[in-house]
């Protein structure tokens, strides 16, 4: 970034303090000295903006005065993810917006709050600071889980991800005949609870990617599915692969002959709101697998 002497003024946007307290301990991991940067205590001494919290009604006017106040060529980094996207502020009466709908921002480092270790090499990433052992310092810390990566190949878009997601960072978009499941890692605070819930081992959490960007949007992972078709409206309804799951759980668990398999294909097969009006033919399904699980049960197998 081309950045000569760093000279850093740090700018608390509004948040619960837990990204600046992160900041903080980066001075536990290294000296500002051995890093080559000063913290500064007027934006007009800055050439960077390091900012935490998304910005609220009162301090947007301040923010705008402290980007304008800081020496060229400026930086401003984004720390955590109220920064990025206003985090579980979302929504706030009080919130004017995320930092990059206020000032231009050249860095988000992710996470809620990101840890000191990232931030510190996001700086050292961003203005190219070179420090004896950084390597051994951003160490992936214990405990630490990283990005969530979806397989397209074992995905099954059933949407369970989203469900669970506390931080809203999945989407399920339909589109046409697809759908897609979105993970959005701007949103994302590394919980892992979509690779938990996730029925086919779909999600990862990959510790060792970089969690700062310098395109909010650029890092999304997703998958797309392709949906099958109502036999009897001709609407895409759920994903092929979700229901084509259901049906080998169903032949896993029980016995069944080709005119059951057809007869529960052909339920499987039918929108909702199909459903909704042919209601005999779901009838006939739940029948089917009632008499299968009860025959099966007979024999000790559990559904
Ligand atoms: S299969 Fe896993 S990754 Fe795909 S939508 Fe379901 S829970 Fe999400
Ligand atoms: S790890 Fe998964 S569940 Fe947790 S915030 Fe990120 S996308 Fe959502």
């Amino acid at each position: 970034m081309g950045i000569q002497t760093t000279r850093i003024y740090r700018f608390d946007a509004s948040g619960c303090n837990g990204c600046d307290i992160e900041v903080l301990e980066i001075l536990a991991l290294v000296s500002v000295a051995e890093l080559g940067i000063e913290i500064v205590e007027t934006p007009n001494d800055a050439n960077v903006l390091l900012v935490t919290g998304g910005s609220n009604l009162k301090s947007k006017r301040e923010l705008e005065s402290a980007y304008a106040a800081i020496q060229e060529p400026r930086l401003v980094i984004a720390v955590g993810s109220c920064a990025a996207t206003m985090g579980i502020f979302k929504g706030g009466y009080a919130m004017a917006g995320p930092i990059d709908a206020i000032i231009p921002v050249d860095l988000y480092i992710m996470g809620c709050p990101p840890r000191p270790q990232v931030i510190l090499g996001a700086l050292a990433d961003a203005l190219q600071l070179k420090v004896e052992g950084m390597e051994t310092l951003l160490r992936t810390p214990q405990g630490f889980r990283g990005d969530p990566h979806v397989d397209q190949g074992k995905c099954i878009g059933c949407g369970a991800c989203a469900n669970v997601c506390p931080a809203d960072a999945i989407e399920i978009v339909e589109s046409g005949t697809e759908r897609l499941v979105r993970f959005m890692r701007k949103d994302c605070i590394f919980c892992a609870s979509c690779q938990e819930v996730c029925p086919t081992e779909a999600v990862e959490l990959h510790v060792g990617d970089k969690a700062w960007v310098r395109k909010k949007d650029a890092s999304t992972s997703e998958a797309r599915l392709q949906r099958r078709t109502c036999l009897v409206c001709g609407t895409p309804f759920l994903p092929d692969a979700q229901m084509n799951w259901a049906m080998s759980r169903v032949e896993e668990k029980l016995e069944m002959g080709t005119g059951d398999r057809s007869k529960l294909q052909r339920s499987l097969s039918i929108c909702m709101q199909c459903r909704r009006k042919s209601i005999g033919e779901v009838r006939e399904a739940k029948t089917i697998l009632a008499s299968l699980a009860s025959r099966a049960s007979g024999r000790g197998a559990r559904c």
